[in-house]
């Protein structure tokens, strides 16, 4: 799960269903605004929509009936999520505002046991949000948090499909920047409705929220979507993906949150975030050990990717990363990112390979230990591939006898599994 999506050229360039499927009439409005630029960002000189375009349009009524489950494919409405009663009192978890295409809707309110309760952390008020001294607002550990650990779960304030959609046919005559211009104005239109549904304290909270897109021509509203938006993999549009897979980028949903979208942005990330679905809520955990008074960040970017590279996908949020990973980038970090998921699946296969030795020796353990170093030094001991490095020198202690050091190693692996083992 990360940011970026909305930014993404991926998102515009595939199309949004493969053409061999029934498609729905909404996605001849999908077709519209294939290959179109990709969505600019800083200062954009003309942001205004064609004269002859009817700046008056609405999206039709978007309001959804809580009780119903099953959509067509050419509805595109907005619900609260768990549905909210006039004559009851709020779900103590809170609720969200969900902006889904049809056929969609049932993926969620459709499994068993819908709505559950969100899941807790064994403590209560793990992080509190603070002024930082240079990036506005973070979110900050209250006590010492162990890899794995649920920190926080929230309900999302928004969330909405991830891709930019036109909703309503865009005339072919317009050049490509004013086609562009028209989709993002009706995506703000159509996210306008499930602001208004918010009470006043979901309101303020998602006004509150950064928007680094306010010269792009966005809209006040799609302007904090793309600045704050957190993609969820397991909640999109169409087929489902197979297990273990997410959906494609311009398929997914993005959420926007209260206290999840405050967590400021680093190249070595802390926290991990997962969705559950049957209690529609997104998961903070630690991806690593966090102590007391430390800052929460999780990577707005791919992190597997050179300080250069990174730089370009930051730039649409209107700031430069300063993380000890950016300001201490050299040729050969780079490079141990761009070779990090083939160097554990190296050494995992060459251990597997020693474990038919009989004989064991200490200096095994050199070359895992340096590599253990190196990672944990550029911050990538918080990916989900670290876990089968440790298991690995888990395994090389334990036959050399040294079983203290194989335990400290092995926690590392059992936290991240019961970590996974919660998810979606
Ligand atoms: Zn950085």
């Amino acid at each position: 799960m990360k940011r970026g999506f909305l930014n993404s050229s991926k998102v515009k360039k595939q199309r949004l269903y493969a053409q061999n499927e029934s498609k729905p009439a909404s996605t001849e409005y999908f077709k519209d605004i294939e290959g179109l630029p990709k969505l600019a960002y800083g200062r954009v000189e003309d942001t205004s929509l064609p004269s002859d375009y009817d700046a008056s349009w609405k999206p039709e009524s978007m309001s959804s009936d809580a009780s119903k489950t099953h959509y067509g494919e050419e509805v595109v409405g907005t619900t609260t999520i768990p549905p909210r009663f006039l004559d009851g009192p709020p779900d103590p978890d809170g609720h969200s505002e969900w902006l889904f295409w049809g056929p969609t809707k049932v993926k969620v309110v459709g499994l068993p046991g819908y709505p559950r309760p969100i899941p807790k952390p064994t403590h209560p008020n793990m992080c509190v949000v603070r002024s930082t001294p240079d990036k506005g607002l973070g979110v900050f550990a209250t006590r010492d948090i162990k890899v794995g650990e649920l920190i926080f779960s929230e309900r999302p304030l928004l969330v909405v499909p991830t891709g930019i959609r036109a909703m309503s046919p865009i005339p072919k005559h317009y050049s490509q920047e004013k086609k562009l211009q028209i989709a993002m104005f009706q995506q703000e239109k159509s996210v306008e409705p499930a602001v208004d549904r918010m009470d006043e304290a979901q309101k303020k909270a998602f006004m509150a929220l950064a928007n680094s897109h306010k010269e792009d021509g966005s809209g006040p509203l799609y302007g904090i979507i793309r600045t704050n938006g957190i993609g969820l993999g397991n909640l999109g549009d169409g087929p489902k993906p197979p297990a273990g897979q997410y959906y494609p980028p311009q398929f997914m949903y993005t959420a926007i949150c209260e206290l999840g979208s405050r967590i400021n942005h680093s190249c070595m990330p802390n926290v991990k975030f997962s969705f559950k679905l049957s209690s529609f809520s997104l998961q903070s955990s630690a991806s690593k050990d966090i102590k007391a008074g430390e800052e929460l960040f999780y990577s707005y970017c791919p992190v597997l990717q050179t300080a250069a590279d990174r730089r370009k996908d930051l730039a649409p949020y209107g700031f430069e990363c300063k993380c000890p990973a950016c300001l201490h980038a050299t040729p050969a970090t780079d490079k141990l990112r761009a070779e990090f998921l083939d160097r554990i699946r190296r050494v995992v296969q060459a251990w597997s390979e020693k474990c038919k030795s009989p004989v064991h020796d200490i200096t095994m353990l050199d070359p895992l230990l340096e590599l253990q170093k190196d990672v944990t030094r550029e911050g990538l001991d918080s990916q989900g591939q670290y876990p089968f490095l440790t298991e690995v020198i888990a395994t090389a202690y334990m036959s050399l006898g040294m079983v203290g050091q194989a335990q400290r190693y092995q926690e590392v692996k059992h936290r991240w599994d019961s970590m996974a083992k919660d998810e979606d």
